[in-house]
């Protein structure tokens, strides 16, 4: 790919998604076929011109064209909302006890009930007037107050209500008052009928943007997550439960066709607006007035077809490639940690590498990504400990958890103990894995990789006789810069510093200072770390830390001692005095120090190679 090269050049990028909707926007406006609603005497004054399409992607970017800040009605699309937030706020058995979940097959204002003597489902009018009479029941006068303010959350905005389309609707609106006296006379709608249908005329009202409509379908294909705000509106439950009735019934008695070649749960409202939310991916919105016999925006559903067929975006047309969720999946052999180890720490590690095994994980996980690591672990030699890193997943699905904690029973019965780490930023939380692992005592949790690797290193050092050494006293003769010393210069060398004592959480080094000294741990241990926060070693007696001043350079990072640390602090400036008076010390420290920072790159060259490889 070439390089952008300046501004000027990036503003002409256009996404391409923007110009196919352009393209779409352009080729429909012309067509003027379908009429304004007029049942609602002003919703017969809308401009039948008007036309505008939005598409609010997951990660929370707009997509519009033309007429998008225009305000109308949501009318039937309140449907919806309505129904999600009442199971979310009343409880699915409450909704389930007087509203159905089957596609009627008629006309949205069909006055016709199922042979329970209950309204088909939530997305005829029949369903919506019993869900406002649910809310009524349970908020009482707050009752339209709560389904605004929860379509406004959707929305990601305060949303007002057109007191106009609501008076015209309420002095016109007999056909949905029979419906009202009908469910009251079968029982599903109580108390004071006039009253619900006020809510119900109120709510169907209220104003939105063909904008709002995509921000808000976008939140029902983000699980209930509004992508702008980030606000978690209704619970994924809800959402799911609404996104059936709309698959099935959302077009009314053209829900069937309308699955059949779009593929995307969707809901029209008499207004013009048409509302499609593909889970997982984007929402739409669009608004065109001039509607057809089912009461469906004609160039709205035009432009749905358009884009779901050019982008093959039926929903029942997907693929997924479980094996893309494993990174790396490597042992301790080429994946250590950045504890820095003595020889006979090592040694042991080297032996036994294949007793700890590392799987990184990334993307989304759902039910086959599991599936396919719970056979990639059970496919090879097994190790004694497993780390399964979760800091590049952001999603993992409920079957994926529930198929996890199994795996995670199994690996106990066979005495495997397994370390999950980098939880915090992925969905699933340590508490949502604990209800499952309960009585399990070999599955553990870190925050971060690195620190997992190193704990599960240490119980493999312990395992076999070794000893971890946690900052325990060290010679200096075992210091690696002072390598193939003279007892006599080691002294010399021990002459030019003083012992200086660092108390836990104490800065030894700060990035970006210039660097005047090197210190030669002697006990305890210390971080290095770069500013962002991540830790490039862990290091105890007989390290050193700060040894690139020799070269001159500022500190490349934060040293923090992380226990009671005593070290010996050499002035570089003294050290380069005593180096040109002993020529050859010099030279065996700067041999040193070149091999360190060799093995050095050697072991990060490696880490990068286990992500990049196959
Ligand atoms: N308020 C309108 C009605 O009840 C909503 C109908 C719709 O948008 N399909 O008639």
């Amino acid at each position: 790919m070439t390089p952008i090269a300046d501004e000027s050049q990036t503003a002409t990028i256009h996404p391409p998604l923007q110009q196919f909707l352009e393209a779409c926007h352009a080729r429909f406006a012309t067509d003027n076929a379908g009429k304004v609603a007029d049942y609602i005497p002003e919703l017969g004054k809308a401009n039948p011109d008007l036309f505008g399409i939005s598409l609010a992607t997951i990660d929370g970017h707009l997509y519009e064209v033309g007429d998008t800040e225009v305000p109308f009605t949501i009318q039937s699309m309140s449907k919806p909302f309505a129904f999600a937030l009442a199971l979310d706020s009343l409880g699915a058995a409450a909704i389930e006890a007087v509203i159905g979940v089957e596609p009627s097959g008629d006309a949205f204002n069909s006055i016709r009930l199922n042979a329970d003597n209950k309204p088909f489902n939530a997305m005829v009018n029949a369903g919506a007037i019993t869900c406002s009479g649910l809310i009524v029941g349970a908020k009482g006068e707050w009752a339209f107050d709560f389904i605004r303010q929860g379509l406004s959350r959707f929305a990601g905005r305060e949303l007002g209500v057109d007191e106009a389309v609501y008076a015209s609707e309420r002095a016109t609106g007999d056909r949905n008052r029979a419906i009202g006296y009908l469910l009251r006379n079968s029982a599903v709608l109580r108390g004071d009928v006039g009253g619900v249908l006020d809510v119900y005329f109120r709510q169907c009202s209220i104003l939105v943007t063909a904008r709002d409509v995509a921000v808000m379908a976008a939140t029902l294909a983000n699980r209930g997550i509004n992508p702008l705000t980030g606000e978690q509106v209704v619970a994924p439950y809800a959402v799911a439960r609404t996104l059936s009735v709309m698959t099935t019934a959302g077009m009314y008695d053209f829900a069937g066709e309308w699955i059949y070649r779009v593929g995307i749960p969707a809901k029209s409202g008499v207004g013009g607006g048409i509302l499609a939310a593909l889970p997982s991916q984007f929402g739409f919105g669009s608004f065109s007035p001039r509607l057809d016999q089912h009461g469906n925006s004609v160039r709205g559903i035009q432009v749905c077809e358009v884009l779901s067929a050019h982008f093959d975006l039926h929903m029942l047309n997907r693929n997924g490639n479980s094996r893309t969720s494993v990174i790396a999946d490597y042992d301790i052999g080429r994946g250590a940690s950045r504890r820095s180890r003595r020889a006979d720490e090592h040694t042991i590690l080297r032996q036994h590498h294949g007793d700890v095994r590392v799987i990184e994980l990334v993307g989304s996980l759902s039910f086959a990504t599991i599936d396919y690591i719970t056979r990639q672990v059970a496919g090879k030699a097994l190790p004694q400990i497993l780390i399964v890193d979760f800091r590049r997943v952001a999603d993992v699905s409920s079957a994926a958890a529930r198929l996890l904690a199994d795996g995670l029973r199994e690996l106990e019965r066979f005495n495997i103990t397994t370390v999950l780490s980098g939880l915090a930023r992925s969905s699933l939380t340590w508490e949502a894995i604990s209800q499952w692992t309960d009585g399990m005592t070999r599955v553990r949790n870190f925050v971060v990789l690195d620190e997992a690797i190193e704990w599960a290193e240490d119980q493999i050092v312990y395992r076999y006789g070794g000893r971890v050494d946690h900052g325990g006293e060290m010679p200096l003769a075992e210091q690696a810069l002072l390598a193939g010393l003279s007892p006599d210069d080691l002294a010399a060398i021990t002459g030019l510093g003083t012992v200086k004592k660092f108390t836990p959480g104490e800065v030894m080094i700060r990035a970006g200072e210039p660097g005047s000294s090197l210190f030669l741990i002697q006990n305890g241990q210390v971080s290095v770390r770069l500013p962002s926060g991540v830790r490039l070693a862990a290091l105890t007696g007989g390290m050193v830390v700060g040894e690139m001043a020799l070269l001159g350079d500022k500190r490349a990072a934060d040293a923090i001692a992380d226990t009671d640390v005593a070290c010996l602090e050499i002035p570089v400036d003294r050290f380069r005095q005593f180096a040109d008076q002993h020529p050859q010390v010099g030279k065996q420290m700067m041999q040193n120090l070149a091999g360190l920072l060799a093995g050095r790159l050697m072991r990060a060259n490696v880490k990068v190679d286990l992500l990049s490889s196959d």
